[in-house]
């Protein structure tokens, strides 16, 4: 196993810049997530540590060996695409066989070792049966376990996961996403995986790195992607809803910060805030506006005040789900505020209702803008 450096990595295809000063350690053994939207350069850094397509300035590293310029043959890497790459005319058998009987792995396998080796791969990914078939004759989501299978049926020193269970069903996804964690501990592979979604990310990783138009948001253990956002963007990206985030006008009265948000809506800023406020304040038309965040269960609502923090709004939607109620509030004209609170805790709550709302100190955030809000 390899332990895997991107030191100030860019790439350009042609003028089009894809990755922009790209730097991370994924170390020997280790489960590291590249998250990012659509076009974000995720592939590309794959492809770049893979050596399928040259770095345009910067280094990457295999035990700390400077390997940037080795062709693709000669990197101990194991691939597997979102869009399969199988090879159409050979059986599902034959393509994962495939990396095991290339001559530059030196591997001589018997035809019974071998088989084995295919046997033990499918039979892990439950798809044993479908050996002796063509790939035409298998759906896209048996198409991508196979390609999953062609992928770990060899010992590389790095496997490079490209969305591998994207076009699984729910239920597979889950058994999958189960069957890589498994596979990554019993044989400490460093796996580099990339993904859009952040439950996949957040659920397989020792450490998650967040991409943003190329370029590194944030880089963290999935607890602090999650409870610690370093960027609105990555606020937006994690969560199911997104983290609430809200602009406001910032006004200061005898030492103490509230945040405006509209109407009779204000937030006491608590004093140990004061810096991270300050940090993010923005002067746009003579005003000085601050982007506060907060995820949805660390918005309190009671159908009382609380303590001096506390405002209250109307109730504008109410979902109920297995454990939780998530409530909607119109906070002002296009800006929703959402807060998940536990089913049972405000019984036979309505939409008009009028509840009072409050953010959780310690789980609130001040960013500079940098992402648009929908209006
Ligand atoms: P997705 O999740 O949609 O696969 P991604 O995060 O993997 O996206 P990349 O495929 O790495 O993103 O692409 C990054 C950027 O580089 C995009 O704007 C894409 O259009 C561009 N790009 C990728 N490959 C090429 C290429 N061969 N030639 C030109 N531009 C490319």
């Amino acid at each position: 196993m390899a332990e895997v450096r991107l030191e100030g990595v860019t790439k350009y295809y042609g003028r089009k810049k894809a990755v922009e000063n790209v730097s991370f350690l994924c170390k020997e053994g280790e489960f590291v997530s590249i998250l990012g939207p659509t076009g974000a350069g995720k592939t590309t850094i794959l492809k770049l540590i893979a050596g399928i397509e040259e770095v345009t300035a910067g280094q990457v590293f295999f035990n700390g060996r400077d390997i940037t310029h080795l062709p693709p043959q000669e990197r101990n890497v194991s691939m597997a695409f979102e869009t399969y790459n199988l090879y159409p005319h050979m059986s599902v058998y034959d393509n994962i066989a495939f990396p095991l009987r290339a001559p530059r792995w030196g591997l001589k396998l018997s035809p019974a070792e071998e088989r084995q080796k295919v046997e033990e791969i499918t039979g892990f990914l439950g798809i044993k049966e479908l050996l002796e078939r063509l790939p035409q004759q298998l759906s896209g989501g048996q198409k991508q376990r196979v390609s999953l299978a062609r992928a770990l049926v060899r010992r590389a020193e790095v496997y490079l996961l490209d969305e591998p269970i994207a076009h699984l069903d729910a239920r597979l996804k889950f058994t999958t996403r189960s069957l890589l964690k498994e596979f990554a501990e019993k044989y400490g592979a460093t796996i580099i995986y990339v993904t859009h979604d952040y439950r996949e990310a957040l659920a397989l990783s020792d450490r998650v790195i967040v991409l943003g138009r190329g370029r590194i948001e944030q880089e963290g253990t999935p607890k602090e992607i999650y409870y610690s956002p370093a960027s609105d963007f990555v606020g937006r990206l994690v969560g199911e809803p997104p983290m609430n985030l809200l602009d406001g006008e910032v006004e200061e009265k005898g030492g103490a910060y509230w945040v405006h948000l509209g109407g009779e809506t204000k937030v006491r800023v608590p004093e140990t805030l004061v810096p991270s406020l300050k940090k993010a304040v923005y002067t746009e038309k003579g005003r000085e506006g601050v982007r506060l965040g907060i995820r949805s269960e660390f918005v309190q609502v009671e159908r009382h005040p609380i303590a001096e923090y506390s405002f209250p709004l109307t109730v504008y939607a109410v979902v109920r789900e297995a454990e939780n109620v998530l409530l909607t509030f119109l906070v002002r004209d296009n800006t929703f505020l959402y807060a998940r609170v536990e089913r049972g805790r405000l019984p036979d709550c309505k939409v008009g209702e009028k509840l009072w709302v409050g953010f959780d100190p310690d789980n609130l955030f001040f960013f500079p803008r940098t992402v648009k809000l929908k209006s």
